[in-house]
C-alpha cells in the first residue's frame, strides 16, 4: 500500500468537475472568422503574429458549426442583423458574443442619424463582453477575451444534489 502511494502521490490531481470543464472550455475559445467593418481590421490584427491570439487557445474558425464565440466587430446594419442572428443560431452551445466597439455596442457614430443601423447588437443577439473603443486596440480585444476566460471560469455546470 506504502509503494502504492509512493508511486501515484505526485501523478494524481484532484478537482470538480466544475472546474475541469470550465478549464476545457475557457483554454479553446474557437471565434467564428467574420468581421462587418473596420473593427473587423483590428480583430485580424490581433489573430495575427504580432499579438498571437493561439497563445491564449483562441483559433479562428471558419464556419459557425465549429465556433463557440461570435466577436461582432464592426457596425451593424439592419439588413445584417438578421444574418448575424441567423450565424448565431447555427452556433452549438455553449457559446458566447464579444460586443467589439461602440458600432456594436450601440450603434456608434451613427446612433442618431444612421436610420439603416443597429442600435446595439445585444437588441438580436445576448452579449457576454462590451469591448469599447472606436475601433478598440488589437490589447483591448485580448482584454475582452481574457474577461470571456474568467467569466466562462465562474460558470457552474455539474449539477448538485
Ligand atoms: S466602432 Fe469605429 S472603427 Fe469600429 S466599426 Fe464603428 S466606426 Fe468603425
Amino acid at each position: 500500500m506504502g509503494l502504492v502511494e509512493g508511486r501515484f502521490k505526485d501523478n494524481i490531481i484532484v478537482t470538480s468537475a466544475d472546474y475541469f470543464i470550465n478549464w476545457a472550455r475557457l483554454s479553446s475559445i474557437w471565434p467564428m472568422g467574420f468581421g462587418l467593418a473596420c473593427c473587423a481590421i483590428e480583430m485580424m490584427a490581433t489573430g495575427a503574429s504580432r499579438y498571437d491570439l493561439d497563445r491564449l487557445g483562441v483559433v479562428f474558425r471558419p464556419s459557425p458549426r465549429q465556433s463557440d464565440l461570435m466577436i461582432v466587430a464592426g457596425t451593424v446594419t439592419l439588413k445584417m442583423a438578421t444574418r448575424l442572428k441567423r450565424l448565431y443560431e447555427q452556433m452549438p452551445e455553449p457559446k458566447y458574443v464579444i460586443s467589439m466597439g461602440c458600432c456594436a455596442t450601440s450603434g456608434g457614430p451613427y446612433w442618431q442619424h444612421g436610420y439603416h443601423v443597429l442600435k446595439g447588437v445585444d437588441r438580436v443577439v445576448p452579449v457576454d463582453v462590451y469591448v469599447p473603443g472606436c475601433p478598440p486596440r488589437p490589447e483591448s480585444l485580448m482584454e475582452g477575451i481574457i474577461k470571456l476566460q474568467e467569466k466562462i471560469r465562474q460558470k457552474t455546470i455539474a449539477k448538485r444534489a
